[in-house]
């Protein structure tokens, strides 16, 4: 009896406690930072905090960017309904939604007939402000995830009509993709949002001059790229916007008594790493990471109504930290030699091509223009042995030196590159999809050789299906403790926002 008795007690105190620990989540936090690095594997994440402590210090270690110290770190399954390996669409339909689906499918069924209801949606009903920011096109797939739902993440003209109907209090980064529709035959996309109640703004003078209390607002950057996305960090001019400004401004704008949503994606890390190119990589998550900063910075003034989530929604490239012929070693310092994206390069490639006559087109003519942006060298025998020499009684700055010079490997491989390049004809075939992935042959050449001098290599040109990190830190962050699947994030976050039912651990 006394037996029986006892177990009662218990179980009413663990009942009791897990009744409390519920009702404290219910209390919902009123801001939710939802921060997407696009195709930010954990390996690239730590590869630009050795990157960072590399450019400042001779010791072996780590430089910690902020995200990484939340107190709360969690890992994620990525794979979809039809595929291993997720698509942006199908990852940010996990996230948004719960719900698994086909690659390139936003916001619907496998079958394409049901449209399900988003975490941005349901937190508008409840009664909070939205804000969606993209470094890429405010139609792609990660930005759309909130408000859109479509059988192809390719319909950007219906994705954008979407986006004008979604009543979101906030939008910014790139453009629209196809603004007239596909066949530029469709009413155009500003007009619509016109109607709509929004206000576009695309130059620095109005965007400072935009404040709050100012609803509806879609901010894109005065330069974008031939997708409509934002140029990268690397390549940034003075009059354009970084993430962390758009954020800042969609904090100001967003804040009110009924708390806000906001999901920022740096989306361009996705794209370097499509090209294997580390240095735009790293250069996009130190932009991504000013930009958590600013939620941060005001989670430390609303400390019990403010979670902020840091993940990625697949990995991308296959990036290894180490190489063939580096060994053990790591020397991520050698990217800072890069001065511009393979984006930005690729531009002066085409040029350089266009307008030099067949007959004077060569490596050697282009070079200038290699070494000034990619920082390496052509030595003669001469040159390298008297290096050699140095670097061996310990001259460091004569090891680095060498170390950007190219070998007869390497200058092989630019050779075949740059004819490949200078061609009509794209390169086809099992090898050139290996070799240069249908990027331009010579700069994805040149940010191979760029990472492999730093020891890092990339096995793919696509998404992987790695598990990607999730770094939380606030109120109820402790919902996104271990390991758990993409669709969970969904109700974690719904529970964290004091929406939905309850999440078994
Ligand atoms: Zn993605």
């Amino acid at each position: 009896m006394f037996g029986k008795m006892r177990y009662f007690l218990v179980t009413a105190v663990i009942l009791t406690m897990v009744f409390v620990s519920q009702i404290a989540f219910a209390a919902g936090v009123k801001y939710l930072f939802l921060f997407i690095g696009d195709g930010m594997g954990l390996s690239l994440v730590h590869a630009t905090e050795l990157y960072l402590n590399d450019i400042k210090s001779d010791t072996i270690g780590k430089e910690r960017i902020s995200f990484t110290k939340f107190p709360v770190v969690g890992l994620t399954s990525t794979f979809d309904a039809g595929r291993y390996i997720t698509d942006s669409a199908s990852a940010i339909t996990a996230i948004m939604s719960g719900h698994k689906t086909l690659d390139g499918v936003l916001n619907m069924d496998t079958g394409k007939t049901e449209k399900f209801t988003t975490l941005a949606e349901e937190a508008k009903a409840a009664g909070m402000k939205i804000g969606d920011l993209s470094t890429v096109s405010l139609d792609h797939a990660t930005p759309a995830g909130l408000y859109a739902h479509n059988p192809s993440r390719n319909n950007y003209y219906d994705i954008a009509l979407e986006l004008a109907k979604s009543g979101f209090n906030y939008f910014a980064g790139g453009g629209f993709r196809q603004p007239t529709g596909k066949e530029k035959d469709k009413e155009s996309i500003f007009d619509i949002l016109a109607r709509e109640g929004y206000t576009v703004i695309q130059n620095r003078s109005d965007f400072e001059n935009l404040t709050s209390p100012k609803d509806k607002v879609v901010v894109i950057n005065p330069v974008l790229d031939s997708e409509a996305a934002m140029p990268y960090a690397i390549d940034r001019g003075a009059e354009e916007f970084s993430l962390a400004e758009l954020t800042r401004k969609g904090i100001e704008l967003l804040d009110n008594p009924n708390g806000f949503f906001m999901m920022v994606e740096g989306g361009k890390i996705d794209w370097a790493c499509h090209a294997n190119d580390i240095r735009s990589a790293i250069g996009d998550i130190l932009d991504f990471e000013q930009a958590v900063a600013e939620a941060v910075k005001f989670y430390e003034k609303h400390p019990e109504e403010t979670l902020v989530i840091v993940t990625a929604d697949h990995g991308n490239g296959g990036l290894s930290l180490g190489y063939a012929l580096t060994g053990y070693n790591l020397y991520l310092r050698r990217i800072e030699n890069q001065k511009i994206s393979y984006e930005a390069f690729e531009k002066k490639v085409k040029d350089y091509a266009q307008n030099t006559p067949k007959d004077k087109q060569s490596l050697k003519d282009f070079w200038p223009t290699v070494q000034e942006n990619f920082g390496f060298l052509g030595l003669t025998p001469e040159e390298k042995a008297q290096l050699e020499e140095k670097a061996k009684n310990g001259d460091k700055d004569a090891k680095e030196t060498l170390a950007m010079a190219l070998t007869d490997y390497e200058l092989s491989r630019l050779e075949k590159a740059f004819a490949a390049s200078m061609s009509e004809e794209s390169p086809k075939g099992d090898e050139a999809k290996v070799l240069y992935g249908g990027y331009d042959p010579l700069t994805v050449t040149l940010t191979h050789i760029m990472g492999e001098k730093a020891g890092i290599s990339w096995t793919t040109y696509s998404h992987t299906a790695d598990p990607t990190p999730v770094f939380a830190l606030g109120a109820n962050a402790e919902l996104f403790n271990g390991y758990y699947d993409n669709t969970d994030l969904y109700a974690k976050m719904k529970q964290a926002l004091g929406l939905g039912v309850a999440v078994t651990q």
